[in-house]
């Protein structure tokens, strides 16, 4: 992470100290979170709707921060090392950018509406058979989350992998001109924010805007199999770098890299690809959308010269950041698929693949909640997720909130009612669910971040 003088830190972030500071006293990390105070950190405060973090500059110091910094009009800084700028989440991010420019790391940088985390975690995977890489941790991939995430960078890193995420127009902007990458990613383009949006070829634009920041000649790496991308990129509104090169995956067979085979088996899924000939890769993981995943990331391991012997190598070797279907065996034998981190009708279909792939000498049993933030066709979302269920493929739905109610009618309509159940109390689902399920059974539970439909699912394990 990173250590620099106070004299430094304000010249990186164009501050000023404040009279009487120190400025060869050196500051080792950065915080915003005054419960995480580290020794010797720098303390940046930051301003919400609902708090201001200049009220805890005093005890942050107190406790061992280094120093804070103290945003110009908000009066006399508190007694101890201080950097006066206009704007603390400006001077974070200048900072951040500064540190990039001297650590100077070649930069991978991750976007789409599905799939960022578990392609930025394939990535680094692929990359750490050769190269100290440095990746996002959890899902620090916003305007604080990234520089926060340069910042906890060591000093001798080779490769930073920086997932971006966004809610509207012009954020992605933002952290690609500050993170500046050689290589981007398009993992691909969903329905996720299709509210504050308003179209998915809106969407394609904001996931686009990663192209604004590339350096010259960088390597854009996206999906070919989505149609939008390429429109948009085609629009005089297009802003990308001189001498773009780029590079498509997909499922098609049109693209640069594409699937030959796929195996789903017990502990993942077994792939060759077009590019890589008689290559056999293992992935611990399964469903076909992380063999996608897998080859955005192999794309941006071969620039960077990592070979396929590496990279099946690095890919037995992948840690995943939790909740991402994640397979859980019960000591009783019940086998969960836990998809509960969130969800949108792309990745619920990914998941429902994955269930409706498995071996397993029960029923399959899907529990599916709502998928939030997707505007006015919202009910017409679930119903296509219901009618995307398979009743020779899957045994029983449960539907849980009210926007599940769609989905649970259009399952209906091929199941016939006895299959289904559609609840808006989480409990009483989870009661009927204990009921009805039987320890030789896979029971998959997705749902948007906001349902917490883990908690029925840590109800089931328990019980098994
Ligand atoms: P977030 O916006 O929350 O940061 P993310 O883009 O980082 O999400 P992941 O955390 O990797 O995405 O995965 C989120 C969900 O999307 C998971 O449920 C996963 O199963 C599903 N998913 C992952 N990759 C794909 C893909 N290529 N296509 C469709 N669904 C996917
Ligand atoms: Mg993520």
């Amino acid at each position: 992470m990173i250590t620099r003088t106070l004299q430094s830190i304000a010249a990186m972030c164009g501050g000023e100290l404040s009279p009487g500071s120190a400025a060869d006293a050196e500051a080792t990390g950065v915080v915003t979170d005054s419960r995480k105070i580290t020794p010797g950190c720098l303390f940046v405060p930051l301003v919400g709707d609902s708090f201001d973090g200049h009220d805890y500059s005093e005890s942050a110091l107190k406790v061992g921060a280094a120093a804070t910094l103290w945003t110009r009009n908000k009066g006399a800084a508190p007694q101890g090392n201080a950097v006066l700028v206009d704007d603390t989440l400006d001077a974070l991010q200048r900072l951040a950018s500064a540190y990039l420019k001297e650590v100077a790391p070649r930069v991978v940088a991750v976007t789409g509406s599905n799939g960022k985390t578990t392609t930025k975690d394939i990535i680094t995977a692929l990359l750490e058979t050769r190269f100290k890489v440095h990746k996002t941790q959890g899902n620090f991939n916003n305007h604080i989350g990234l520089p926060l995430t340069v910042l906890s960078m060591a000093a001798n890193t080779e490769i930073a992998v920086l997932e971006m995420g966004m809610s509207s127009r012009g954020e992605i902007s933002l952290l690609s001109s500050l993170a500046q990458p050689d290589t981007a990613v398009i993992t691909n383009v969903g329905e996720s924010h299709l509210l504050q949006l308003g179209s998915r070829k809106e969407i394609a634009r904001a996931k686009l805007e990663i192209a604004e920041g590339l350096k010259p000649g960088g390597l854009l790496i996206y999906n070919g199999d989505e149609p939008l991308l390429a429109e948009v990129m085609g629009e005089p509104g297009f802003a990308a770098p001189e001498d773009l090169r780029t590079f498509r995956f997909g499922l098609g067979t049109g693209n640069d890299d594409y699937p030959t085979g796929i195996m789903a088996h017990e502990s993942g899924t077994t792939f060759t690809s077009s590019l890589h000939g008689e290559h056999v890769f293992t992935l611990p993981l399964p469903g076909r959308h992380n063999v996608v995943n897998s080859l955005a990331a192999m794309a941006v391991a071969s620039h960077y010269g990592v070979n396929e012997v590496e990279m099946a190598a690095g890919l037995g070797r992948l840690k995943l950041t939790g909740m991402r279907i994640e397979l859980i065996h019960a000591s009783s034998g019940l086998t969960l698929l836990n998809d509960a981190y969130n969800a949108s009708p792309t990745s619920m279909k990914a998941a429902i693949d994955v269930l409706q792939s498995m071996k397993g000498a029960g029923a399959k049993i899907a529990v599916l909640g709502d998928m939030l933030e997707l505007g006015p066709d919202e009910a017409a979302f679930h119903a296509e997720v219901g009618a995307y269920l398979d009743p020779e493929k899957v045994d029983l739905v449960f539907a849980y909130g009210p926007l599940s109610a769609h989905l649970a009618e259009a399952a209906a309509l091929r199941f016939g009612p006895d299959r289904v159940y559609a609840f808006t109390d989480k409990s009483e689902m989870t009661d009927l669910l204990l009921k009805k399920t039987d320890p030789k059974d896979i029971v998959l539970f997705k749902a948007s971040r906001g349902m917490r439909l883990e908690e029925s699912l840590q109800r089931l394990h328990a019980h098994f």
